[in-house]
């Protein structure tokens, strides 16, 4: 039996706010490590996200280390690498044959994965309050979070909760970040992804499909190739997801209609595949994808920001679950080690490392995706990349290893040492 850490007046060891890919994963390791974790969620599950419900070997590995079972059997449909149509040719390139990677990928709905995980914190001690939506954080004489300001219930009515230390994992919208003024720094790369689902015969497929051509054509005299790529990701249900996301560093963010701009993409697609209206479930959901560590810093005294909250999407891909689960593994590690000591400057010793332990996974690495998604801003480098790089199976090979994060850091081949040594070169963000 554990004994509790918790003081007066306060309603649990840690609190993480928002159940998401990035709470979910940081409620179960720090309850599976003994922490008493109250979980708070806005939404009921099951619950709908939008989502491209795709996850690379890279994102896969977050859930093995989870001790979720990945396998076919246990209701997950496997991919075995990405197919890229674009510049005239049309790519299949397998998932690298990786030490630190599983060699596939898996697609889930997230109305389903999200429940999932939320599931397994519970299971292992932690408590879920759904339909809680936090406003802001609470703080001391010092500014240090000691709590948040939340609505629970249908009838929304007022609670505090407190806690030594808050997870903010509450996705793009940041609310308790911003309510302790944490702001996102608008000259990193933010996206904006737009998707549907829609009934196709191409539901069973085992690669997940980008499209990286994507025109704008507002202006029909001037079509400008947008920095960005359209996804179809067969759901194995009869279902697709298809869906499509555009980089920040264009002149035309903003000023797109991504709606249309994803209806005129699809009806260019063959009818066969079956992606018209009439085909379609439900509505185009969209939602901003802040990426490259777009909100910092990850630690404020009572507050670490996990996931989307501290802009943790893959600025090469716009990849978010594996990151969102990736980085709560490092706080929940962090937080677990600053739990064992006492309250004071050794715990934020402890506290402060989580920046540094996030710049050390994926600083240096995010700094060049911020670097490459201002270069794909411009159309010219876009469309040269397009027309020159997609012909290249072997070039192909090494940029599916560099936008996908998917290359051994140790005793890799040699594409993954000069990715390594690229890294390596790049100061971190
Ligand atoms: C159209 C689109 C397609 C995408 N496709 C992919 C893809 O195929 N693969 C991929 O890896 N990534 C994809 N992403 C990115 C991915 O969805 C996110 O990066 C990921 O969901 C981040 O996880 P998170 O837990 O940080 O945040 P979220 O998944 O947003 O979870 C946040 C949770 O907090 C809750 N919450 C929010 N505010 C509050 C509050 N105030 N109080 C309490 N609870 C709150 C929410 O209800 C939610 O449950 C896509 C994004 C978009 C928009």
């Amino acid at each position: 039996m554990s004994i509790s850490r918790r003081k007066a007046g306060e309603d649990a060891e840690v609190i993480v706010v928002g159940a998401g890919p990035a709470g979910s994963t940081a409620a179960t390791y720090l309850a599976r490590a003994g922490l008493d974790v109250l979980l708070l969620e806005k939404s009921t599950f099951p619950r709908e996200k939008v989502c491209g419900d795709g996850l690379t070997p890279r994102g896969v590995k977050q859930l093995i280390d989870l001790g979720i079972d990945t396998r076919e059997q246990a209701g997950w449909l496997h991919n075995r690498g990405l197919r890229v149509v674009g510049g005239g040719v049309t790519l299949e390139l397998d998932w690298p044959d990786l030490a630190s990677f599983p060699p596939y990928g898996v697609v889930r709905p997230r109305q389903d994965f999200d429940e999932m995980l939320a599931r397994t914190a519970q299971r292992a001690g932690a408590r879920l309050l759904e339909n809680t939506t936090v406003n802001s954080a609470i703080t001391d004489a010092t500014g240090r979070v000691i709590g948040v300001n939340a609505k629970a219930g249908p009838d929304k009515v007022p609670v505090t909760y407190k806690a030594p230390l808050i997870l903010a994992c509450d996705g793009v919208s940041a609310r308790l970040a911003l309510s302790v003024g944490l702001e996102k720094i608008d000259k990193r790369p933010m996206g904006v992804a737009v998707r549907r689902y829609y009934e196709s015969p191409r539901s069973k497929d085992d690669y997940l499909e980008s499209h990286l051509e994507l025109w704008d054509r507002s202006d029909p005299d001037n079509p400008v190739l947008l920095p960005g790529y359209g996804w179809i990701f067969g759901m194995g249900d009869g279902t697709i997801n298809a869906g499509l996301g555009i980089l920040s560093t264009s002149k035309a963010f903003g000023t797109t209609d991504y709606r249309k701009l994803m209806r005129s993409w699809l009806d260019g697609t063959p009818e066969e595949w079956g992606l018209r209206e009439h085909n379609a479930k439900g509505k185009i959901g969209g939602a901003a994808l802040p990426m490259g560590f777009n909100r910092t810093p990850h630690y404020t005294p009572g507050l670490l920001l996990v996931g989307d909250a501290g802009g943790m999407v893959n600025p090469f891909n716009g990849e978010g679950i594996g990151y969102a689960m990736e980085s709560a593994r490092i706080a929940a590690e962090i937080v677990v080690q600053a739990m064992a000591r006492a309250e004071g400057p050794a715990r934020e010793r402890a506290l402060e490392g989580y920046p540094v332990a996030m710049r050390e996974a994926l600083g240096s690495y995010y700094r060049l995706g911020n670097i490459f998604s201002k270069l794909i801003g411009n159309p010219t480098v876009m469309r040269t990349a397009t027309k020159y790089g997609l012909p290249r199976k072997t070039l192909m090979k090494l940029v599916l290893k560099l936008l996908a994060g998917l290359y051994d850091q140790r005793d890799g081949d040699a594409f993954d040492r000069v990715i390594t040594a690229a890294t390596r070169m790049a100061p971190s963000v």
